[in-house]
C-alpha cells in the first residue's frame, strides 16, 4: 500500500479520532485516505475507486466521523450517516472499525444485517443510532416497515457499490436514495472500478457534481501479491494440486475459492480427511453460522477457509497469506478481489490459480483484464496434459446447397477491404496465441468437439 508523506495529524482530524489512530499505531494516511479526506471534509460528493486492501474503509470512515463529531445534527431522531455494504461479512467488518473509532465518543451506532432478527433491530432503532452500517436489502425492509426514517440523513456511503449492483440491489439503493432526501445530504460511492456502466448510471442518479478519485486501477498489479497459474486436467488433478499446495507451500492461513456452494463443503471435508484443518463458508449458511465460521477462522482455529465469492470482497484477514482459486471466477474483476484477500496492509501474499479446461474462458478474460500474457507454472510430477485451447476462429455460416452466394460475397468491390481486415484481425489473434503458446511451452491444443466446447461452462458440474 502507498502511504502519503504527510502524517495523519496534518489532516486536522478531530483529536478523538487521532487518539484512536495513535492507539492503533497508524501514523500516516494511505494514498486513497490522503486524497479522499479533503474532498469529504469539504462536503463534496465523491465517487472513488481504490485497490483492495488500500485502506478504503478508513478513507470514508475517518472524514465521515470527523464531520459528525464537529457539526450539529440536522435532525435529532434520524440517523446522520448510513454506510451500505454488499455482504454481511463486509458490513460487519466496517462496523467493527466504526466501533473502534467511536468508542471514545458519544455517537450511538448500529449494525443492521439481513438474516438477523428484525424485531431486535427495531428495538435498536428505537434508541436512535446516529451511524448505521447495513446491508441494502435489510435497510430497505426497515424503510418499508417504517421502522426507520432517513429524512435527516447527512451522509450516505456506499462501499463496494459495483458489487451491490452486481448482486441486484439497484432497486433498494434507489429506495434508500428516495427516502434520504435532505438537500444537504452528502453521498460517497466507493467501487472497485469506475469502469462499470451500472455504477456510473447509479452515480448520476445519486450523486451531485461528484469529485472523482481513482487510486490504482482495479487491473493494476498488486505488488505485494505473487500470482501463479497452474494448468490442470480434471477435478481429481485439481484436488491433487490443492493437496500438494496446502501441504508444501508456506502459509499462515489460506482461502480456497470454489465455483459452487456444495463444493465448499465437499472440499473442506476432503481436506480435513487429508489432515488439513479446513472450514467451509457459503452464502446458504444462516447468518449466525456465517459469523461463527468467520470468527473461528479469524481466530486461527482453522488453516484453510473454503468459500465462494461471498468472501471475496473487503474481508480483512491479516493472517491469510495464500489464496487459491480452485475454480476461476467468471468475472475477471472478481479475480482481483479474491487475490486481494491476501497481501493486505503491506504484507506479502501468494495467489495460485488452477486452470482446467472449464476455466479456460475465464482465464482468457483475466489475462485480458490484467493486460499481459500469463505464463504457467508447474509442480514436478503434477504437470497437466491440458495446454489450453486455441482462440475460437469465426466460422462462415453454412450456406445450403441450393442457396446462391450473396452478391456482396461475389463481387462487391467495397466489401474487399473489410475481408482483408477481418483476415488481418484473425491473423493477429493467431499470432498472439502462438506467442503465448511458445512462451508457455504449450503443445498445439487439440481441436475441440462441439460438446467439449460447451462443457467449458460451469466447473460446478464436476
Ligand atoms: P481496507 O482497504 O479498508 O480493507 O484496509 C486494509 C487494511 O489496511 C486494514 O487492515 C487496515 O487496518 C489497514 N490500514 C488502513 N489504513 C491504514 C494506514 N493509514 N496505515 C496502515 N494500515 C492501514
Amino acid at each position: 500500500m502507498t502511504l502519503s508523506p504527510e502524517p495523519f495529524t496534518d489532516l486536522g482530524l478531530d483529536t478523538r479520532l487521532v487518539n484512536v489512530l495513535n492507539h492503533l499505531g497508524l501514523t500516516t494516511p494511505t494514498e486513497i485516505q490522503d486524497q479522499a479526506f479533503p474532498i469529504i471534509v469539504s462536503g463534496h460528493d465523491l465517487i472513488a475507486s481504490s485497490k483492495t486492501g488500500s485502506g478504503k474503509t478508513l478513507a470514508f470512515l475517518l472524514p465521515a466521523l470527523h464531520r459528525l463529531l464537529t457539526t450539529k445534527a440536522l435532525n435529532k431522531r434520524d440517523p446522520r450517516a448510513l454506510i451500505l455494504a454488499p455482504t454481511r461479512e463486509l458490513a460487519k467488518q466496517v462496523y467493527e472499525q466504526l466501533r473502534t473509532f467511536t468508542s471514545g465518543t458519544d455517537l450511538n451506532i448500529a449494525l443492521l444485517l439481513g438474516g438477523e432478527n428484525f424485531n431486535e433491530q427495531i428495538k435498536v432503532l428505537r434508541k436512535y443510532p446516529q451511524v448505521i452500517v447495513a446491508t441494502p436489502g435489510r435497510l430497505a425492509n426497515h424503510l418499508t416497515a417504517r421502522s426507520i426514517l432517513l429524512n435527516g440523513l447527512e451522509l450516505l456511503i456506499m462501499d463496494e457499490a459495483d458489487r451491490m449492483l452486481d448482486l441486484g440491489f439497484a432497486e433498494q439503493l434507489n429506495q434508500i436514495n428516495d427516502a434520504a432526501d435532505h438537500r444537504r445530504r452528502q453521498t460517497l460511492m466507493f467501487s472497485a472500478t469506475l469502469e462499470h456502466a451500472a455504477v456510473n448510471d447509479m452515480a448520476n442518479t445519486l450523486l451531485k457534481a461528484p469529485k472523482r478519485i481513482a487510486v490504482g486501477a482495479a487491473h493494476t498489479e498488486h505488488g505485494d501479491i505473487e500470482q501463479r497459474f497452474y494448468l490442470c486436467d480434471h477435478l481429481d488433478h485439481k484436488q491433487a494440486l490443492l493437496q500438494h499446495i496446502l501441504t508444501t507451500e508456506p502459509y499462515q492461513q489460506a482461502i480456497v475459492f470454489t465455483a459452487t456452494r456444495p463444493d465448499t463443503e465437499r472440499l473442506a471435508n476432503w481436506l480435513n480427511a487429508q489432515n488439513v484443518s479446513s472450514i467451509a463458508l457459503s452464502g446458504e449458511r444462516s447468518q449466525g453460522e456465517r459469523n461463527k465460521i468467520m470468527d473461528s477462522f479469524s481466530r486461527g482455529q482453522h488453516k484453510v477457509l473454503v468459500t465462494t465469492d461471498v468472501a471475496s470482497r473487503g474481508l480483512d484477514l491479516l493472517q491469510v497469506s495464500l489464496v487459491i482459486n480452485f475454480d476461476l471466477p467468471k468475472q475477471a474483476e472478481e479475480y482481483v478481489h479474491r487475490i486481494g484477500r491476501t497481501g493486505r496492509a503491506g504484507a506479502k501474499g501468494v495467489a495460485l490459480s488452477l486452470v482446467g479446461p472449464k476455466d479456460w474462458e475465464a482465464f482468457k478474460r483475466i489475462e485480458a483484464f490484467l493486460q499481459h500474457s500469463i505464463n504457467f507454472d508447474h509442480y514436478a510430477g503434477l504437470e497437466a496434459k491440458f495446454k489450453g485451447f486455441r482462440p475460437k476462429t469465426r466460422t462462415q455460416p453454412k450456406r445450403s446447397a441450393h442457396q446462391a452466394p450473396s452478391k456482396s460475397a461475389v463481387k462487391s468491390p467495397k466489401a474487399a477491404p473489410k475481408v482483408v481486415k477481418a483476415a488481418k484481425d484473425r491473423s493477429d489473434r493467431h499470432n498472439h496465441a502462438n506467442s503465448l503458446g511458445s512462451s508457455d511451452g504449450m503443445a498445439p491444443p487439440k481441436r475441440k468437439k462441439p460438446s467439449l466446447q460447451r462443457s467449458d461452462e460451469g466447473e460446478q458440474d464436476l
